[in-house]
């Protein structure tokens, strides 16, 4: 039996023993104003509306809660309803949170704002917000990731923002958020940083847990216009864990709504190349917060693997942690070949194409097609589209 989570985080930050700040003294100064900022704000009528104003009209919500039909009787009759995140503006659930964020920049008075990518989802979000407001936007990047994802790259500058090349370590995503931790301790004053997802110290997690519950909040209001109920399952994909935690947020109290988060395996649990942290990680620190953690006998972060950019990572959200220790959230992966198939499988079956961290969640029905049964609702977060993976798409069929 699940237990009922308890309300987290708690005044120190912690979800049971996960969060906290493992940060510079300089940084815990910022963390102390951006956390009584954000409880004076998040209560104000006017920061309500202006909020909700933009997610109307600049974000595009409420997103739709679609029935997919043909995807629902291809797994047996359970119905599979899709919570359309990819229809936000950007294409995926990021921008609910970078919009939040700026909102808030601005009524702490910061001009300039950074953040780290790694597929560049995220550091596509920031630098649209930034254009939106004005406001000048710097992106960590690693070398290697800004070969990979070109597109991206070039959007962010078009729309205005620095992307700096990083090139130490790996030259990914863990040591693009080092470089940005490094840029906010110098010029903590003027500068906010946006954090990508509910990752990172004390109140990131909890800011970020904020602005996408509203991913939940609509859903749960849906259920019950469409079939005046709660659903049997939710389930999500789990990079960091934002889009996951967005759409859980809401019926974490509600015991009969299974919850269950899918990880990647990449080339295979057992191949020591996949990001199934909660699966396979132990506790540890990363970019200032205590979670679970991909590491190796001596203490080395392991590089993660992923076909899907968006998942390749070697922490997870504290939250996460604590969700998978309560036993409240089951956590499950698929492998990338399981989500290669199920992005074919749902774009020709509903003409629309999942971005590939989001085929991870919908591969899990597949794989997990005879614990659904025919009476059953089950709510998938659609997390984004798939435009940005095409060229991936096409690598993958040349070297199949
Ligand atoms: C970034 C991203 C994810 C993973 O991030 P979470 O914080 O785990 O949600 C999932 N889906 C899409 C489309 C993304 O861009």
């Amino acid at each position: 039996m699940a237990q009922r989570s308890r309300k987290t985080p708690n005044n120190k930050g912690r979800f049971g023993n996960y969060g906290g700040r493992y940060v510079p003294e300089t940084v815990v100064y910022a963390l102390d104003e951006l956390e009584e900022c954000f409880h004076t704000i998040r209560t104000e009528k006017k920061f309500k509306s202006e909020l909700r104003d933009f997610q109307t009209s600049y974000i595009g919500r409420p997103t739709p809660l679609y029935y997919a039909e043909r995807f629902s009787e291809h797994l047996g009759g359970v119905s599979i309803y899709f919570k359309r995140e990819d229809l936000n503006h950007t294409g995926a659930h990021k921008i609910n949170n970078t919009v939040g964020q700026i909102l808030l920049a601005r009524h702490m008075g910061k001009r300039r704002i950074i953040a780290e990518t790694g597929a560049g989802q995220h550091g596509l979000a920031t630098a649209t917000v930034c254009a939106r407001f004005g406001m000048e936007c710097v992106v960590y990047m690693g070398a290697e990731d800004i070969k990979r994802q070109a597109p991206n790259v070039d959007k962010m500058r078009l729309l205005g923002a620095e992307v700096i090349p990083v090139t130490s370590g790996s030259q990914t995503l863990k040591d693009a958020t080092s470089e940005a931790l490094r840029d906010w301790v110098t010029n903590v004053r003027s500068t906010f940083y946006i954090i990508g997802s509910v990752v990172g110290p004390h109140p990131y997690p909890m800011i970020v847990r904020e602005f996408q519950s509203v991913i939940g909040k609509e859903t749960k209001r849906q259920c019950k216009q469409l079939w005046g109920g709660l659903p049997n399952s939710i389930v999500a994909c789990v990079g960091g864990g934002s889009n996951a935690i967005g759409i859980f947020n809401a019926f974490k109290n509600d015991s009969s709504v299974e919850l269950i988060g899918v990880e990647a395996a990449g080339l295979g649990l057992r191949s020591g190349k996949h990001a199934a942290t909660l699966t396979q990680g132990k506790p540890g620190v990363l970019h200032g917060s205590y979670s679970y953690l991909m590491y190796d006998k001596n203490g080395q972060v392991i590089l993660p693997h992923s076909v899907s950019a968006g998942l390749d990572y070697p922490g997870v959200g504290p939250e996460h942690s604590y969700l998978h220790d309560i036993g409240r959230v089951e956590y499950e992966s698929v492998t990338d070949r399981q989500a290669l198939r199920a992005f074919k499988i749902v774009s020709q079956l509903e003409g629309i194409i999942p971005a590939l961290e989001t085929a991870h969640a919908l591969a899990y029905l597949i794989k997990a097609r005879n614990r659904f049964h025919r009476n059953q609702r089950v709510v998938v977060c659609f997390s984004g589209r798939g435009d940005k993976d095409m060229g991936i798409i096409k690598e993958q069929e040349e070297m199949s």
